[in-house]
């Protein structure tokens, strides 16, 4: 992977040399402009303010004066030290004059006014030097410069590689990855298998007239494995992978990104069969009526990959596999039928994925017998690929850090709060007082969940502060995997949430900072609730929004005129204000209960689930922790019921509980 390697490039490479050649020259002969003339702004800089150059003959005059004190005698110039107290010649200065080169005066007048005088070693090195800094030095660091910013812009070469093609530098003749390295994607697997049969026969299918697909476009969320899918294939099918990043391609200089998809498609034509991958195709395959800002140098590199797609003979055994999270804003004749005309859906995991990645990032991790993976993935719901193995790692660590051999339960789930909220950060001492409100606060979100039957069951209370920013939290995890959410599960979110503020206010009767991040929460709920998902009677089952990017942040924008943004924003007032009064009432009536978990949370710190509704349900006079419908202090909505049917949604409509499961969470601002 050296970034040389790719010097040396094929012979014949294909691309007009020219090109590089001539950018390279116009480099070079800028660099030299450049630092000649910062060579004469250096000269003059040389001498600073504080020096004066006097003429031979103020020279005689000074030494005449008694003045000066000492003169050193150089091989060009005399530098000249006036006395202290000199009252003709300001000391702080510092005289010279350039020497005659021949002057029989000089040491006797010297001599007779005293002064002290020394020849400074005849220096050729000076000279050099003055060479050295006034001339190389700016070239070299023009030339350095220049060649960083050159390999910012995404060249990888610097200026010596403008223009030439990356491809071999990511060339791997063997991935070593397969399939079964890959957890929790099986129809993206399956669609993928078609294409490892197609490279490893081709003859097959070309025998009874088949036409086979050039190429397929990995579309999915950031980290849940499009890259890996892509390795896997070359490793199943045994052939070379090129792997290069769109942004790769798009360089300052015009034509180099399209002369790199030439270089590209000609070296992997060379080793076919193979598949070449360029990952985050966006970034080159962006729509050319331009919403999102034309730009030429981007325009002509996908006119290459277009024509360079069209023109290759499937024949050959080249898969062009392609990977983003932005679907939606790539340039349709990518997506043509001969193009990349297959789109392979690379999803969150869902509950039994997670398990299976747990399984495959654990491979070679030694595990204890109380770790329990289902757990973990219920606890997880959101996360991806990537966030697992990450956590799986976590957990490794910290059992080394402790000194023991395997892994247990309790790494793994430190290593999920590690990744939810950061690290514990025990040196951040909080004054009595805080605990006991960050302790209420906690507690009061808790309280509420287990009192409303919708809410997720809480796993865990801490106020042990984390660096992320959390003063304590709840962590809740829900019985099974959900796909959808019921009216009432929100609305059991809403109050949940606003469990902090409200038991803040009703124990101190001040409020804090803390909830600020509920608050943020809360609002983005009830607005979702409003304007995706037609939860509410005022707007009914009007859809007022629409989903931006729904593999990366899913953000949605108001699709709706002002009036209308107003009548929102007061609709979902109304929602959180009502939630907050639920909450209210909810700890008000439950208040020795409350008065008594959060005294026990400030004892211990960290409270299991468990151990918290052993406490609650002491205190509620419930017996068996089978019978949890006690609790019926949810006031049952009549209005607006929705049944969780079934049916196939589309997945960008459910609310995703990421990572952020925690609804408690006690942010210092
Ligand atoms: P993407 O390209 O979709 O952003 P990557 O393929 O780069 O994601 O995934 C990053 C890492 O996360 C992988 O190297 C792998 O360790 C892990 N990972 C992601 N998804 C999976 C998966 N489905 N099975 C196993 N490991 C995964
Ligand atoms: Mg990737
Ligand atoms: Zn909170």
């Amino acid at each position: 992977m050296e970034p040389n390697q790719n010097n040396q490039n094929r012979g014949g490479g294909g691309r007009p040399p020219q090109n590089s050649f001539g950018q390279n020259m116009m480099i070079v002969v800028i660099a030299a402009v450049l630092s000649l003339f910062l060579m004469n702004w250096g000269s003059s800089l040389m001498r600073d303010k504080s020096e004066e150059e006097v003429s031979y003959d103020q020279f005689y005059e000074m030494m005449e004066s008694g003045e000066v004190e000492k003169v050193s005698i150089g091989s060009s110039e005399i530098t000249i030290r006036v006395k202290e107290d000199s009252e003709k010649y300001p000391s702080m200065i510092h005289y010279y004059t350039y020497k005659m080169d021949y002057d029989p005066e000089l040491l006797p007048t010297l001599r007779a006014n005293g002064i002290e005088f020394a020849q400074e070693a005849p220096d050729t090195s000076g000279f050099i030097w003055d060479i050295v800094i006034g001339l190389v030095l700016p070239f070299v660091l023009i030339f350095l410069i220049m060649n960083f910013m050159m390999k910012r812009m995404g060249g990888g070469n610097g200026i010596m590689g403008v223009g030439k093609s990356n491809a071999k530098m990511y060339m791997e003749r063997e991935t070593g990855v397969t399939f079964a390295d890959v957890a929790g994607e099986d129809e993206a697997k399956e669609s993928l298998v078609e294409i490892v049969d197609f490279l490893h026969n081709p003859g097959k299918y070309r025998s009874i007239g088949a036409k086979l697909p050039k190429g397929a476009l990995l579309v999915g969320p950031p980290g849940t494995g499009k890259t890996l899918l892509a390795k896997a294939v070359a490793g199943e099918a045994k052939v070379p992978f090129y792997s290069l990043s769109g942004s790769d391609f798009v360089e300052m200089f015009v034509g180099v990104g399209a002369s790199r998809v030439r270089d590209l498609f000609k070296q992997a034509n060379s080793t076919a069969p193979c598949i070449i991958f360029i990952d985050e195709i966006d970034a080159i395959g962006k729509s050319r009526n331009s919403r999102y800002g034309g730009n030429d140098e981007r325009e002509n590199t996908l006119n290459q990959l277009l024509s360079e797609m069209d023109g290759f003979d499937p024949g050959r055994g080249i898969m062009v596999l392609g990977a983003t999270n932005r679907p939606e804003i790539l340039d349709p004749a990518l997506l043509r039928p001969g193009r990349f005309d297959r789109r392979v859906i690379v999803e969150k995991p869902d509950l039994k994925g997670r398990v299976n990645i747990l399984k495959v990032h654990a491979k070679d991790v030694k595990l204890d017998k109380t770790v329990n993976f289902e757990e973990i993935a219920l606890a997880t719901s959101g996360a991806v690929g990537a966030d697992l193995a990450n956590m799986m790692n976590e957990a490794a660590i910290m059992a080394v850090k402790d000194g023991r051999k395997a892994v247990s339960q309790k790494d793994l789930f430190e290593a999920v709060e590690v990744v939810l909220v950061g690290k514990e950060k025990k040196d951040r001492i909080l004054s009595k007082e805080e605990r006991r409100i960050v302790s209420y606060h906690e507690v009061g979100h808790a309280l509420i969940a287990a009192v409303q039957k919708d809410a997720e069951p809480v796993q865990k209370i801490t106020i042990v502060p984390r660096t992320m920013g959390a003063l304590g939290y709840v962590m809740q995890v829900p019985e099974e995997e959900k796909y959808l959410m019921s009216k009432k599960e929100l609305e059991a979110r809403l109050v949940t949430a606003f469990g902090g503020r409200a038991a803040e206010e009703l124990v101190f009767d001040s409020i804090t900072t803390g909830a600020s991040n509920d608050i943020e929460q809360a609002t983005d709920i009830a607005r979702a609730m409003v304007t995706q998902y037609g939860m509410s009677d005022a707007f009914g089952v009007m859809g007022l929004a629409k989903t931006q990017d729904q593999y990366l942040s899913g953000r949605t924008v108001l699709n709706c005129s002002e009036d209308t943004a107003a009548e929102i924003d007061r609709v979902v007032k109304e929602m959180l204000q009502k939630a907050y009064e639920e909450a209210k009432a909810i700890l008000a009536e439950n208040r020795e209960i409350m008065d008594q978990i959060a005294a026990y949370l400030i004892e211990k710190e960290t409270i299991t689930g468990k151990e918290f509704m052993e406490i609650y349900r002491r205190a509620k006079g419930i017996p068996e922790p089978e019978e949890t419908e006690a609790a019926e202090e949810a006031k049952p909505e009549t209005s607006g019921e929705m049944k969780a049917e079934a049916e196939p949604e589309q997945p960008g409509n459910t609310p995703q509980e990421g990572p952020e499961e925690e609804l408690g969470e006690f942010r210092e601002v």
